[in-house]
């Protein structure tokens, strides 16, 4: 048996247009499994991608802030494929601001979307889900560390890793996990103010062990892996993928 088979797997993938999501949408369907790509924006080639493996997807548009529009997102993967396996809890927004001038609403947008989101997709999606099923929550190494200009997002981040948590411990006597997954630095559009400027890319990278940025794909390998078999005895964990950023600071 190969533990990291998702064959006959559905999944839901939040933020799948572009970047970490599709990385994490395309590896699932590598793995076997078929895949509701949701997002926003209309999404950037995931599903060519996922339907030259061979597997299916569908783009679902949502804003996971919306109840009324996650309901919609669950009802649509009901009537397509008629079960949920996995929820990766993967759309979220970065707004840097300090607090003394943060505005309101910045705070609370951050929030509707990073923290109340995910719990949005989860109680809906934990209606359909069974014993075996997986909810990975994408937070962030900013979860675990603070940093200046970044209150919104930290606390936003470091809500999602205890909410994993405190579902775990719901959810568990289920038979079904809640993991978090922490990147550091990957390169995608949310990234690029810090990736495209030289000097503070080479400043950032001198904090990683490994010397380089991660990308889309260093988040799916893991993100397969807490979907599948492979971990069926992690629940409730946190797994830091940062290219030793935090290790070592
Ligand atoms: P990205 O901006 O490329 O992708 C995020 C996606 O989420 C976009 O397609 C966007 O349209 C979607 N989205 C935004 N608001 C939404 C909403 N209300 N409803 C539905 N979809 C919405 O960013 P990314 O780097 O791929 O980020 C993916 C996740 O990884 C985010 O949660 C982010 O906080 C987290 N993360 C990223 C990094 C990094 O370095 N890139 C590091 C740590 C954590």
């Amino acid at each position: 048996m190969d533990l990291f088979d998702l064959t006959g797997k559905v999944a839901i993938v939040t933020g799948a247009a572009r970047g970490i999501g599709q990385g994490i949408a395309v590896e699932l369907a590598r793995a076997g499994a078929d895949v509701v790509v949701s997002d926003v924006i209309p999404e950037e080639g995931t599903i060519n991608k996922i339907e030259k493996l061979k597997r299916k997807a569908i783009y679902v548009k949502a804003d996971i802030s919306s109840k009324m529009e996650v309901e919609n997102l669950i009802k649509e993967t009901i009537k397509q494929f008629k079960k949920i396996d996995i929820l990766v809890n993967n759309a979220g927004i970065f707004i840097a601001g300090n607090v003394s001038d943060l505005p309101e609403e910045k705070w609370e947008k951050t929030m509707d979307i990073n923290l109340k989101g995910p719990f949005l997709c989860s109680q809906a999606a934990l209606k359909y889900m069974k014993k075996g099923a997986s909810i990975i929550n994408i937070s962030s190494v900013a979860g675990i560390e603070g940093s200046a200009g970044g209150a919104a997002y930290c606390a936003s981040k470091g809500g999602i890793r205890l909410f994993t948590k405190a579902l775990a411990a719901e959810v568990g006597p289920l038979g079904i996990r809640v993991n978090s997954i922490h990147p550091g630095l990957i390169d995608t559009p949310m990234t690029a103010a810090f990736t495209k400027d030289k000097k503070v890319l080479e400043g950032m990278m001198s904090k990683f062990l490994l010397k380089r940025v991660g990308k889309p794909v260093d988040i799916a390998g893991p993100a397969v892996f807490l979907a599948s078999d492979a971990s069926a005895y992690m629940t409730g964990s946190e797994i830091v993928v940062d290219g030793g950023w935090i290790a070592a600071l």
